[in-house]
């Protein structure tokens, strides 16, 4: 039997709370301590614009996966409206604030697990506290949000950022009636994607109601308005969605070596750089399987994932996380969005020699109902005619095919081993030739 260990982890949310049942599996008489600061245990932020939007009924509570009085009766010692605010790493302390009393006590630990997640950046601009500015990061935010918008008592909301969360923002408004504005200083949507699949998105948001102003950098807020470079936008509520950064504070204080962005270093079993002490999840890095390069990259599939990784070595075994390629997906109304891997910019950064090729192509037979157009994009390394990246933007079916590419990417297949994978065909599903395919075979054209 292992010896007893005392295992702290700090934040309630995927990074912290996904590693508890590995230790506990591993460590069955580890006393396991976790800290949360606010109100809410292991809940998904990716369900907030659908409660917003109000396509999910019920409330935040909705999106809780795992309440604190669960995690207490799988034996966890989870103590909420407790915020760790600083780590002794040479005593193995960690200072806990008690929010409810204003108290502080202190508290040993043989291992500690940091999963304190991300903060939404807020731009350093005049009148960034304003009332009216909201992010969309927290349950809390949800449930404002949600009240505001199905109040009847807005007119003009404004949405700062086309990134994601700012498309799912704005479709959530679009879904309680109103008609939102959606200004970005970039030149397109998704900055992510390449500008003529960019395009095709922004093409939506104005198809679909939103005034959305590309190329408009915001300088400032007074009440009721949002000032641009060029202009100003009336507002009654701003909703910003700008991005999201490690939330790395209390690491930074313990001396711990932060990387991209101010993000905690990890070695391949989430590890700090120091001995004992854990990372996982927003306020961690990431490294690119194509670049090899760190990243920050604020995603739940990697807080999940990462967590699973520190739980089974906190527990004394033996997992290492994989590297990863960005692979992520997301709607605007009728419109998928996915990527995976690099996008010709990354590439050129990492130094690896691309060709693109674009196809358009039916998600389904084209004579079979609800058969829409969808557009896939890949880059694939000049030299060795391997897969480095796909972006696909289309209708009803389309998005989830990345899956396919982040797959062949993680096997390392060149295009025409793609071209030959034995993708499933019928009508409702697909063309005879899945777009992923068709898309490798004409890349491999260009070869
Ligand atoms: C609107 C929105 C939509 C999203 N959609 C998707 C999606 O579709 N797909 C996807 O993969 N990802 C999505 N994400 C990202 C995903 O939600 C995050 O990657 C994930 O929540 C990260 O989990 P985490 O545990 O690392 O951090 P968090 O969820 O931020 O949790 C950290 C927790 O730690 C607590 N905490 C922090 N510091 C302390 C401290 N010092 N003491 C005590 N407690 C502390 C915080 O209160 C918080 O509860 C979305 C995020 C948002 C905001």
């Amino acid at each position: 039997m292992m010896e007893s260990q005392r295992v702290i982890v700090v934040g309630g949310d995927a990074g912290g709370m996904a590693a508890v049942s590995q230790i506990r599996k591993r460590r069955p008489n580890a006393e396991i301590i976790a800290f949360e600061k606010g109100d809410w245990t292991s809940y998904s932020a990716c369900g907030i614009p659908f409660v917003v939007g109000g396509e999910v009924v019920g409330g935040v509570d909705r999106l809780v996966a795992r309440t604190p009085e669960q995690h207490r009766a799988n034996g966890v010692d989870l103590r909420m409206h407790q915020e760790v605010v600083s780590i002794d790493t040479a005593a193995g302390t960690v200072e806990v604030r008690h929010i409810d009393s204003g108290s502080t006590s202190y508290e040993p630990f043989d291992q500690l697990l940091l999963g304190t997640g991300g903060v939404p950046i807020r731009p350093d601009v005049e009148g960034i506290d304003l009332p009216f500015i909201s992010g969309a990061h927290t349950l809390d935010d949800a449930t404002w949000l949600a009240d505001l918008a199905k109040s009847g008592g807005l007119e003009h909301v404004v949405i700062v950022g086309s990134g994601y969360i700012g498309l799912e923002m704005a479709e959530a408004f679009l879904h309680r009636g109103l008609k939102p504005t959606v200004i970005d200083r970039g030149p397109h949507p998704l900055s992510i994607l390449e500008p003529e699949l960019g395009a095709i998105v922004a093409r939506a948001l104005h198809a679909n109601g939103v005034d959305y102003r590309p190329n408009h950098e915001v300088t400032g807020f007074a009440p009721d308005m949002v000032m641009t470079r060029d202009d100003a936008v009336r507002a009654d509520l701003v909703v910003l969605g700008i991005g999201t950064g490690p939330n790395s504070a209390l690491a930074k204080q313990a001396g711990l070596q932060l990387g991209v962005r101010e993000a905690i270093v990890v070695d391949d079993r989430q590890q700090t750089s120091v001995d004992g002490i854990w990372a996982a999840g927003d306020c961690a890095e990431s490294t690119h399987l194509i670049s090899g390069t760190n990243m920050h990259l604020a995603l739940g599939t990697y807080a999940n994932k990462q967590a699973r990784v520190a739980g089974i070595n906190i527990g004394g075994g033996d997992a290492r996380s994989a590297r990863v390629l960005g692979t992520a997906i997301t709607k605007f109304c009728d419109l998928e969005i996915a990527v995976s891997g690099l996008n010709s910019k990354l590439a050129r950064m990492a130094g690896i020699d691309v060709v693109s090729q674009t196809i358009e192509s039916s998600t389904k037979a084209g004579y079979y109902p609800g058969s829409s157009m969808m557009t896939i994009e890949v880059l694939v390394e000049r030299r060795s005619g391997r897969l480095v990246g796909a972006q696909i933007v289309g209708g009803s079916g389309s998005a989830k095919r990345i899956d396919t590419c982040a797959v062949a990417m993680t096997a390392g297949m060149t295009v025409d081993q793609i071209v030959d994978l034995d993708l499933a065909y019928a009508p409702p599903f697909s063309p005879v030739w899945d777009p992923v395919a068709v898309a490798a075979r004409e890349a491999l054209k260009l070869l």
